[in-house]
C-alpha cells in the first residue's frame, strides 16, 4: 500500500533490448483509446520521421537516441493531450543541431506541430547562470536574498513560459526534463548538477504553477540527491525508518476506515501516499528540521464519487478518531491558488498514532496531479474543476500578478468549447522577456524599445543610450524588442534624451526619466 519516495536517480533500466517499434506499437495501442485513426497516422509519419533522423544517433546512455523521444510521449500520453502535441514530443528533438529542418519538416506536418517543435527546441536557452556560492548550502539562503537570486530565478521562469505562445510546448518541455533527469546519471558532475539545479529551481515551479503536483514531486525528487547529495541521503534514511515504525498502524487505520466506509455504503477507493521527499525537505526547513511536527509524511487519501460524498465521509472519520484541533482544511470551498482542492484532517487514528487523511473526488484528484492537463481529457461529460476564483494564502505581489493572469487563463479555459484556441493561448501576451549580455533577464511590456530595455536597468544607461544590438545586430532605438532577444545598449557619454524618444518608449520609468532630463537640460 506504501511505497517510500525514491530519492536515488532510476538505476539503470534492466538490460533487455530495446526495440523502437515494440515500444512504439504498444504507445500508440495506448492512444487509440482517445485518438481517431487520422489522428494515429498523423502520430505514425511522426515517429517515422523522427525514427528516419535519430538513426545511428545515441544519447549520452549508449541508448538508440529514439528512446528519448518516444518516453517523452509516453508521458505525455498519460495527460491524453491531443494528437498534435504527441506528434511534437515525438519530434521535439529533431531540430537539435539541424539547421535545414524546419522547413522540412513545415511541409510533412504542417504549422501548428512545427511551431510546438520550435517553441520546445527554443527554451534549451534558459539555465540558471553558475554561481559560485551554489556549492556553500548553508550561506545559500542569504546569498540568494543578497544577490537577488530569487527575482532572476523568477524572471527565467516568467521567461520560459512567455516565451512560449503554447502552453503545450511547456507540457512537452516538462515531459523532456522529466525523461532527461531519469537518466542523468550518466552525465557529467559538473553538468549534472546545473541540469539538476535548473529543473529544482525553474521547471519543477513551473509545474507546480500549472497544478501538476504529480510531475512537480517527480521532478523535484529526482533533482533532490543531485543538488544537495548529503542531505537527500540522510533525509531518506530518516523516512525509511519511520515508514518500517509506522507501516503497521497504517495498515490497520486503512483496513478500519474501509469496513467504516463500506458499512455506510460510501464507494471509496482508499490509498496511502508517502509525502514526496523534497517537499518535505523544505517543509522541515520550515519546523526546526522536527520531523515530529510534520504530520502529512504518511497521509491516507480517499477518493470518493461525488463532492457531497466528500463531507459525509468526513464526519464519519471524526465520528471514528478525535480530530486534531485547527487541522481541518477546507480546500474544496476554498480552493489553493493553483485549483487544487480536497478536505484534509489530521487525527488521533488508532492506538493514538497522529495521521492525515484526504479526501476528494475523482475529478480533484485528477486537477491535483495533472493540473491544467486534467482540463483537455474526456471531452465534455465529466466533472469541470471550479476556475480559481479565491485564494487559500497570502501571495506575495509578484505572485498576485501570476495569479491574475492564471486565473484569466483558467476561467477562459473552463467555458471555452474550442480546446485548441484555448491551449494555444499567449500567457504573457503583454510582457516580453529580454537578455542583457551577461545572460541577465529584463522583464519589459510588449512593445518596448531598446531604450526602455537601458532605462530598465539603470537611468543613466538610458541617458547615455545612443544605440542597440539586438542579438547582434545593430538596430535603431525605435526597434520593438521580442522575447528571447539579447540586447546591447551602446552609450555616448554626450549623448542626451531626446524629445521624439517620449513618442517611442513604453515604460513609465523611461517616460519619467526623459521628462526630467528634457526639463533639466530644455
Ligand atoms: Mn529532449
Amino acid at each position: 500500500m506504501i511505497s517510500s519516495p525514491s530519492p536515488q536517480p532510476t538505476p539503470q533500466r534492466p538490460r533487455q533490448r530495446f526495440s523502437p517499434e515494440a515500444t512504439y506499437r504498444s504507445l500508440r495501442a495506448r492512444l487509440a483509446i482517445w485518438l481517431k485513426p487520422k489522428d494515429l497516422g498523423l502520430i505514425d509519419l511522426a515517429f517515422q520521421f523522427a525514427d528516419r533522423v535519430h538513426a545511428g544517433e545515441r544519447r549520452a546512455s549508449g541508448e538508440p537516441y529514439i528512446r528519448h523521444p518516444l518516453a517523452v510521449a509516453e508521458l505525455l500520453a498519460t495527460l491524453r493531450p491531443d494528437a498534435q502535441t504527441i506528434a511534437a514530443a515525438l519530434l521535439h528533438d529533431t531540430l537539435e543541431g539541424k539547421p535545414y529542418q524546419p522547413k522540412v519538416l513545415r511541409t510533412a506536418f504542417g504549422s501548428d506541430i512545427t511551431d510546438l517543435v520550435e517553441g520546445a527546441t527554443k527554451l534549451d536557452r534558459v539555465t540558471i547562470k553558475p554561481q559560485p556560492w551554489f556549492a556553500i548550502p548553508l550561506l545559500q539562503r542569504q546569498f540568494k536574498q543578497r544577490l537577488g537570486y530569487e527575482r532572476h530565478v523568477e524572471s527565467l521562469r516568467k521567461m520560459l513560459l512567455a516565451m512560449t505562445r503554447d502552453i503545450r510546448v511547456v507540457l512537452i518541455k516538462l515531459a523532456d526534463r522529466i525523461d532527461n533527469m531519469r537518466t542523468l546519471a550518466v552525465m557529467r558532475p559538473d553538468k549534472r548538477e546545473r541540469i539538476a539545479r535548473d529543473t529544482l529551481e525553474i521547471y519543477a515551479p513551473i509545474a507546480n504553477r500549472l497544478g501538476m503536483g504529480q510531475w512537480k514531486g517527480e521532478l523535484q525528487d529526482l533533482a533532490f540527491p543531485y543538488v544537495y547529495p548529503i542531505e537527500a541521503a540522510a533525509l531518506k534514511r530518516r523516512v525509511d525508518r519511520i515508514l518500517r515504525r509506522q507501516e503497521g498502524a497504517i495498515r490497520r487505520a486503512n483496513e478500519r476506515l474501509a469496513d467504516e466506509l463500506a458499512d455506510a455504503g460510501v464507494r471509496a477507493e482508499i490509498h496511502g501516499r508517502v509525502k514526496h521527499l523534497y517537499s518535505l525537505w523544505k517543509k522541515l526547513a520550515r519546523h526546526d528540521d522536527n520531523l515530529d511536527q510534520i504530520y502529512d509524511l504518511i497521509a491516507l487519501r480517499i477518493i470518493v464519487p461525488t463532492e457531497a460524498d466528500c463531507y459525509h465521509v468526513l464526519g464519519l472519520i471524526h465520528k471514528l478518531w478525535k480530530p486534531l484541533f485547527g487541522r481541518i482544511k477546507d480546500y474544496i470551498s476554498l480552493p489553493k491558488p493553483n485549483g487544487y482542492q480536497s478536505l484534509h484532517t489530521t487525527v488521533f487514528g488508532p492506538g493514538g498514532h497522529i495521521l492525515e487523511i484526504q479526501i476528494r473526488t475523482r475529478a480533484m484528484h485528477e486537477q491535483a496531479e495533472q493540473g491544467v492537463a486534467a482540463h483537455w481529457q474526456y471531452e465534455g461529460a465529466r466533472e469541470q474543476p471550479k476556475p480559481i476564483s479565491r485564494k487559500g494564502t497570502p501571495l506575495s505581489r509578484n505572485e498576485l500578478r501570476w495569479l491574475a493572469e492564471m486565473r484569466r487563463w483558467q476561467e477562459r479555459l473552463s467555458d471555452l468549447t474550442d480546446l485548441k484556441a484555448t491551449l494555444a493561448m499567449d500567457f504573457f501576451s503583454d510582457r516580453i522577456f529580454c537578455f542583457t549580455p551577461t545572460g541577465d533577464v529584463i522583464d519589459l511590456p510588449a512593445g518596448s524599445t531598446p531604450i526602455d530595455f537601458a532605462y530598465q536597468i539603470h537611468t543613466s544607461l538610458g541617458n547615455r543610450c545612443a544605440g542597440a544590438t539586438v542579438d547582434g545586430t545593430i538596430v535603431s532605438l525605435a526597434t520593438p524588442l521580442r522575447n528571447g532577444q539579447i540586447v546591447e545598449v551602446r552609450t555616448d557619454n554626450r549623448q542626451r534624451p531626446r524629445r521624439d524618444w517620449l513618442t517611442i518608449v513604453k515604460t513609465e520609468k523611461a517616460k519619467t526619466a526623459i521628462r526630467a532630463q528634457l526639463g533639466a537640460n530644455p
